[in-house]
């Protein structure tokens, strides 16, 4: 398959490169592995009705009808090599998946980001979602996790979550927000405009959750899940700014769920597959999305965590570009500085603190993947791979997604079956 521009990944950002790219001429093929366009802000609902956004619907009904737009949904690109996309295409898990290539001119990537989760004794029990996956249950399958459910963590984000759930009928028995009121208003009060942007936003998931009269503390962290084949209660504690517990505050909370996110981290595995230079942890782009790489764009969460207007805006910068690099004319010039500002806003208003370390104990599960503790961790020398192979840490399922914070570096982005792969039509990878 060809086409002058492949966009991997259909959120906020994709759909916007796509158009920007469509519009200017290009023909462009957008892979995503869900099963409609949208990405995490506009996931719809797959059961019941769909209840898409403001301005959601008219822009996927733009996509999906533009004459040079191919959408090749439920297909994870698991491979990236120059602009040539290795695509596996079908539902998740199934066998027999088809594996082929789409071969483009330029690439823009805009995978997106996935839940931080910090460990701490419990996490590893049955009942304890990230956030992420609480949320896509509620809003995709109409599934509360739980009856009585915690959500904890730090980050905006808490909120939607929280609303998802209370829409499908659980009750939630707190939400619990690192960051102190004071450092959350301080971050905001450091882009006025900014904040005054979001106000509406935050006031309607205020009102939601008072409505339904859930207590929300701020500076309160989940320390410690219990249960024995599954999580019936949490200890919540009182933190300090470095996020260490302090002494007399902990209190427990029965609940049958937690939802936990510590942020986000953004998807960078395809990005260094192709060769991406990275800045404090995000891909470095120009002023033109463009990466390191020579006509590889990237756009939305990968390069900074800014949220879904954010992304929509490089999205459109990416589009343009890599239709440029492909040949096509556009005069069109975007100054994304300003709306960039949200990215310093969101890390100054809701920090991790490095005293969370602190609430592991020697038997906690540090990698749920290999079920390696942290007490199995002391003696073990040496770093990167040496330090993975002597301790098994990131050798297992998530590949060290978990707990290397996304910067491992691999060729193979998502798991693919040798079977698939043999079964390449005569392509090979090489
Ligand atoms: C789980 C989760 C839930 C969120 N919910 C909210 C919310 O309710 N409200 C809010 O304001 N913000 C939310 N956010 C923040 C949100 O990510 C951004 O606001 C916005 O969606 C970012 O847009 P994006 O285009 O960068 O990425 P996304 O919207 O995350 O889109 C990335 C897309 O890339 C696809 N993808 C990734 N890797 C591959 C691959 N290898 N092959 C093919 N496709 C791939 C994914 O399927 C996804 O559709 C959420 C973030 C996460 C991680």
């Amino acid at each position: 398959m060809v086409a002058d521009v492949v966009v991997v990944g259909g959120g906020p950002g994709g759909m916007a490169a796509v158009l920007g790219a469509a519009e200017v001429g290009a023909s462009v093929v957008l892979v995503d592995a869900g099963r409609g366009v949208g990405g995490q802000f506009h996931r719809q609902a797959e059961v019941g009705v769909e209840r898409p956004g403001k301005g959601f619907a008219g822009v996927r009904e733009r996509l999906l009808g533009h004459e040079r737009v191919e959408w090749l949904g439920e297909s994870s690109v698991w491979a990236v090599e120059g602009k040539r996309v290795w695509v596996q295409r079908g539902a998740a898990d199934a066998v027999g998946r088809a594996v082929f290539a789409v071969d483009a001119r330029a690439v823009v990537l805009a995978t997106g980001a996935y839940d931080r989760v910090l460990p701490f004794p419990g996490w590893d029990l049955p009942g304890v979602y990230t956030a992420g996956a609480a949320q896509a249950l509620a809003k995709g399958q109409r599934i509360g996790v739980g009856r009585r459910v915690v959500v904890a963590g730090t980050g905006p984000f808490l909120l939607p979550v929280a609303e998802s759930l209370l829409e499908v009928g659980a009750r939630i028995a707190g939400l619990f927000e690192a960051n102190t009121l004071r450092t959350i208003g301080r971050g905001w009060a450091s882009a006025p405009l900014v904040a005054a942007s979001k106000l509406p936003e935050f006031l309607k998931y205020a009102g939601a959750l008072a409505r339904h009269r859930v207590p929300v503390r701020h500076g309160w962290a989940v320390v410690e899940a219990h249960g024995d084949d599954h999580v019936e209660s949490v200890t919540v504690a009182r933190i300090d700014s470095s996020w260490t517990p302090i002494p007399g505050t902990r209190r427990r909370i029965s609940c049958d769920a937690l939802c936990v996110s510590h942020g986000f981290i953004p998807n960078l595995e395809l990005a260094t597959a192709a060769g991406c230079e990275l800045s404090d942890g995000v891909v470095r782009v120009d002023s033109n999305q463009q990466t390191t790489t020579p006509g590889v764009f990237a756009a939305g969460e990968l390069t900074g965590i800014g949220g879904a207007a954010l992304a929509a805006a490089e999205g459109r910068v990416a589009g343009v570009a890599a239709a440029r690099h492909a040949g096509f004319e556009s005069t069109a010039q975007e100054d994304l500085k300003k709306t960039r500002s949200v990215v310093g806003v969101l890390s100054r208003a809701y920090p991790v603190g490095d005293g969370a370390a602190g609430w592991v104990r020697g038997e906690t599960v540090v990698c749920r993947c290999e079920e390696v503790r942290a007490i199995d961790l002391v003696g073990v020398e040496g770093e990167g791979r040496v330090f993975r192979l002597g301790s098994r840490m990131g050798l297992g399922m998530c590949q060290g997604r978990v707990c290397s914070g996304g910067a491992v570096k691999r060729v193979v982005a998502v798991p693919v079956r040798l079977g698939d792969l043999a079964d390449d039509g005569g392509e090979s990878c090489e």
